[in-house]
Parts: C-alpha cells; structure tokens; sequence
C-alpha cells in the first residue's frame, strides 16, 4: 500500500525512494525553481527542490521597482511555468532580482489564471498558490495562455445553465489521437507497484472510456503500448527531471506521445491521506493531459493544475466538455 506509516512515516514506495513534506515555513517563500532543461515540445517544467528555496519574506510584499533577494526565483517559476518570456527583448534584467514591467505583467496573468485579485504585486496569496504541489505540464506554451479566465475562446453557454463558462482547453495546434485510433493500451514502465497503480489507473481510464470515445487496455508490452506509465525520480530521460519531494507532481504528453510519468520522490496514498497525493486523482489528471487536454481554470475540474495533498477529484462537467469538443462527440 501507498500509505503512510505514522510513526516511520515510511511508505512501500517511499522505502523506494518516494517521500513528501511540506514544511509549513514553505507557503512563505517562494520556491527557488532550477533551470529550464530539456526539450519537451510542451515544455514540462519542474519546481526545483527544497534546497533551492530562496528567501522573499512577504511580510513586506514585493511589487515593480522593487529590487528583493529572491525575485530572480520568481522569474524562474514563472518563466518555466509559462508566464514569462525574456527572449527577443532587451530587457536586461532577466537574470536579477529587479522587479521589473515583465514581471508584473507575468504576476498578473499568473494572478487572473489562479482567480487571485491580479495585483501584479507578489503578496502572501499568490506566493501560497505557488507553493501548493501541482502539475508539471506548462500554463502557458508558446506563448498561448490555456487557463485565462474569461477568455472567449472555448466559452461554452449551453441552454440549460446559460452562466456555465466552461474553460477546458488544448495544446498548441489541438493534438489528438486519430479518428481511427480509439482503442488505446497502456502498459507500465519502470514501476516496481504496477501491482498498486493497474487498478488505479484502471478505474481513471475508466472516467475518461465513459466521458468519450475511447476504450483501453492494459497490456504487458510497453514498447507497443499507446501509453506507457513510469514512475521516476529526478532527471529520468526524458529532458524533463522532477525535483525531489513537492513541487512537481508528475507530467504527461500532449497526443500521441503517450507518456505518462509519477514523481516518484513524492509520498503517494491509494486513498485520503493527510500529507499524500492520491495516485488516482493524478492519474485522472494527467490522462487528460495523454487525451489532449490542457489545464483548465476551473478550479473543481481535473484539469486544474494543482493538486493538493489529501485530495481526491474526480471528472469535472468543464472535462467532459472538454474531451468532447476535442473529438467533436
Ligand atoms: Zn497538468
Ligand atoms: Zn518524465
């Protein structure tokens, strides 16, 4: 089982190397985020580990003009999440700790994304929205932002519930899997629990078979899988390494790439566990994502990219809409 012991607090996986805390102390600086590596075409970014959080004490705020030790982190997040874009510019200050127009404008986009009063200041809600674990699928791709709230694209008001505002959206250029491709398989790759994680994954390929078009299917080979599931720890390949416990949970890729990676430094639960990421929850997430499904800014959709500890979700009706205008269903 994936749950925690409460004294050793060691769990099968964590013995393996998986393991996750959040010092309170952590929802009060901003995390310090390591340099973008690799080359994903969704640019899968990461939140670099404890040891890299740095030091703004927003007990004074920070906001433009300002120059703080630790601004530079936030550029790092925001930059590897999508949000801000030094290049071509003659900004100079891409590398430093000044508070500068690009970085307000990225806060405030990030702001808006979150439903956070967009301030452009970096104040204690919107460090604490940072600090909360989530997706490592980027916000913003190429420049496309995927979350902004009341963007017109995508806006769904169907007759029966006319103020519904779906907000689901797609990579880049809508990947899909082909028309003809509705079977999927999957198989698990560098996982020592598939034993845990099949029925799991199982049940979340099941929310998403009853929400769509697709059936899939478990199969051993995982060179001819559709799919493949891993769970990794730091730099595992693929350009895009995870960061140790908290931060980034786990990726997936855009169709038809077809993979879907744990963080395996995090301490995950097969159920509601104070302090544990519930594999299904994450699994329900990032199969969106294996679907073609990028975040959403609905905050109750599977799409959104935060996941709490503790927590366990299930498809949204902004998911649903989703995936089916995605495949036209
Ligand atoms: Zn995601
Ligand atoms: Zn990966």
């Amino acid at each position: 089982m994936f749950s925690v012991g409460e004294t050793s607090s060691k769990s099968v996986l964590q013995q393996k190397g998986i393991a996750w805390f959040i010092p309170m102390e952590w929802l009060f600086w901003v995390p310090f985020l390591s340099p973008l590596l690799g080359h994903s075409p969704w640019e899968v970014i990461s939140i670099s580990r404890q040891r890299h959080i740095s030091k703004i004490h927003l007990e004074k705020g920070c906001h433009k003009g300002d120059t703080v030790e630790g601004v530079h982190d936030l550029k790092e997040y925001l930059k590897k999440f999508g949000y801000l874009n030094y290049d071509g510019s003659n900004n100079n200050h891409a590398d430093d700790d000044s508070f500068d127009e690009f970085l307000e404008s990225a806060v405030k986009t990030y702001q808006t994304n979150y439903h956070l009063k967009a301030t452009g200041s970096l104040d204690a809600e919107t460090v604490n929205k940072m600090s909360i674990p989530r997706c490592g699928v980027a916000d913003i791709i190429n420049g496309t932002t995927s979350m902004r709230s009341g963007k017109t694209k995508h806006h769904k008001h169907s007759s029966a519930s006319l103020h519904t505002v779906s907000h689901y959206s797609f990579f880049p250029g809508s990947p899909r899997w082909p028309d003809s491709k509705t079977h999927l398989t999957y198989a698990f790759h560098s996982v020592s629990d598939s034993n845990i994680l099949s029925p799991i994954c199982a049940r979340a390929f099941g929310m998403w078979s009853s929400a769509s078009h697709f059936t899939f299917e478990e199969i051993e080979d995982f060179n001819a899988a559709d799919i493949t599931i891993g769970s990794h720890s730091m730099d595992h390949g693929d350009g895009n390494p995870f960061d140790g416990p908290g931060g980034t949970l786990a990726h997936a890729y855009a169709p038809t790439n077809g993979r879907f990676h744990y963080d395996a430094d995090e301490e995950w639960a097969t159920d509601l566990t104070a302090g544990s990421y519930d594999l299904y929850t994450v699994a329900l997430h990032e199969i969106g994502h294996l679907l073609g499904l990028r975040h959403s800014s609905v905050e109750g959709a599977i799409m959104w990219p935060s996941i709490p500890s503790g927590v366990r979700k299930e498809l949204h009706g902004d998911d649903v809409q989703g995936i089916r205008a995605l495949y036209n269903l």
